[in-house]
This record gives structure tokens, C-alpha cells and sequence, in this order.
């Protein structure tokens, strides 16, 4: 069922993207070569625990999650893309982490996702990681009252082949409000003009990730961990955002921090 929310719920929902928007920035400045994926998520959940939030991920445990994820965070490094579970693993020169974060404040959510490198970084990654800022960027600004799910679809994939890079549909954008998905499905490919009508209060998670030179995922040994296909790399950028008659709200924007 896709739920929309009055202007005092979406205003209600500025702190969760604001706090998810902190821990992002705070986790990125402070994650360096050497840095342990266990360590980011220890910090993570000091962080949630000291603003009072609730982790949408400790207890979180779909259908095609082997058992409860329990960690706070998803730290995806180079050829993992999405779901990565924390492990005791210090990071090397040249890695490419993705991390993806999503909690309730007040009991509404937040959800958003950063790529960067550590260390010295490869030309084909810093490409791959402005491809799905760009496709973000541009999912945002098609996020408006008159346009349909399509539309975003098709401005994500459109920006991905632009840049050499194909699609994978299994997992993609979605609904949030009181719980972390919901409807609608927003798929990172699609067909213009198709699909629900974009209205006011619909508040989306919108999340474009490629592969570098594949659509194919496997399943890591650690039930969760979702990984190319190929052993090339994948990057994710994703924000939670509310439309609105004035045009889109970007809930967990890092601008306010001077950081992207
Ligand atoms: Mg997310």
C-alpha cells in the first residue's frame, strides 16, 4: 500500500535524514586505510545509541536474508554492492567502501547510502562512483508532481548505459515512512510515463548502484552480502526524499554539513 504524508509528517521526518545524514558524513571522514568494517559499525551503533535512534537493520531479517542482520550498518567493499555485513576486515589502499545506513527517529525512517575510496584511488572507480551520484542527482530532480515511478527509472538506467554500465533490477528504490521498505518499488531501470503517478507526499528511498562490468550478483558465504557477479567493483549512492507541490526535499542531504 503506498502511504502519503502531510507536510507536519514529512517535517517530522527531517530528523531521522538529518541524523543519517551526520553518521554518514561522520563514518566517511573517519574511515582511512586500516580502518576495521567492525570498527564503522561499532561506531555506528555508539552513534545511534547516543541520539536515541533505532537501528533499521539489527533485527532486520527478509525472506532472502540467511538469518537477523545483526549490525546497525552495510559496509559493501569493492566487489560488494549492497547488504554488506560487517566483518573483521581493515581496509586496504585503493578500497572502494559503500556504506549504507538506515534508522527511525521519532519512529519515522531514514535511508541513505555513500560510496568513496580509501587511500589512492583507481580512475575506474572514481568514475563509477560520480556515474551514481549523477543518476541520483538526476533521479532527485525527476522526482516531481507529474511524473510517474517510470520516469525515475528511466532517468537512473539512462544515465548508467550513457556511462557503459548495465542494470541489475533485482533490488532497487522503495517506499519509507514508519518501517524501512515500503511500496511503492522503484525500480533503477523502467520505461517512461509508466507506473504509479508521483504525488505530494510520497516519500521514496531512491538508490541507483552499478557493477562495473556486469548485472549479475552472487550471494557472499555470509548469507547477506550481495557481490558482482565478476569480481568487478560496485558503488551505490542512494537518499530518502519526500515530493512535494514545491519539488522534491532531499531528507538526508549532506549539503547543510558543507560535505556532498
Ligand atoms: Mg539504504
Amino acid at each position: 500500500m503506498i502511504e502519503l504524508r502531510t507536510p507536519a509528517e514529512i517535517e517530522a521526518m527531517r530528523p531521522a535524514g538529518r541524523f543519517v545524514a551526520e553518521t554518514l558524513a561522520t563514518l566517511r571522514d573517519e574511515t582511512a586505510v586500516g580502518t576495521n568494517l567492525l570498527a564503522i559499525d561499532r561506531r555506528a551503533h555508539d552513534l545511534i545509541r547516543r541520539a536515541g535512534a533505532e537501528s533499521c537493520y539489527i533485527d532486520y531479517h527478509p525472506s532472502f536474508g540467511a538469518r537477523p542482520f545483526g549490525k546497525v550498518i552495510c559496509t559493501s567493499v569493492n566487489d560488494a554492492v549492497l547488504h554488506g555485513l560487517p566483518f573483521d576486515y581493515a581496509l586496504r589502499d585503493g578500497d572502494l567502501v559503500s556504506l549504507d545506513f538506515a534508522v527511525a527517529v521519532d519512529g519515522w525512517v531514514a535511508d541513505s547510502a555513500i560510496s568513496f575510496v580509501v587511500g589512492t584511488p583507481r580512475d575506474e572507480d572514481l568514475a563509477l562512483i560520480d556515474t551514481t551520484q549523477r543518476a541520483l542527482d538526476a533521479a532527485i530532480a525527476a522526482a516531481v508532481v507529474g511524473n510517474r515511478i517510470g520516469d525515475i527509472s528511466h532517468t537512473i538506467a539512462g544515465i548508467a548505459h550513457a556511462d557503459g554500465y548495465e542494470i541489475n533490477t533485482d533490488f532497487g528504490g522503495h517506499g519509507v515512512g514508519r518501517v524501512m521498505h515500503g511500496d511503492p518499488h522503484v525500480p533503477n531501470d523502467g520505461k517512461a510515463g509508466r507506473g504509479y503517478p508521483l504525488r505530494a507526499g510520497l516519500v521514496l528511498a531512491l538508490e541507483p548502484w552499478f557493477l562495473q562490468t556486469t548485472d549479475e550478483l552472487v550471494t557472499d558465504p555470509d548469507g547477506w552480502t550481495l557481490r558482482s557477479a565478476d569480481g568487478s567493483r560496485g558503488a551505490h549512492s542512494e537518499h530518502t526524499i519526500a515530493i512535494t507541490d514545491d519539488g522534491p526535499i532531499v531528507l538526508t542531504d549532506r549539503s547543510f554539513l558543507g560535505v556532498d
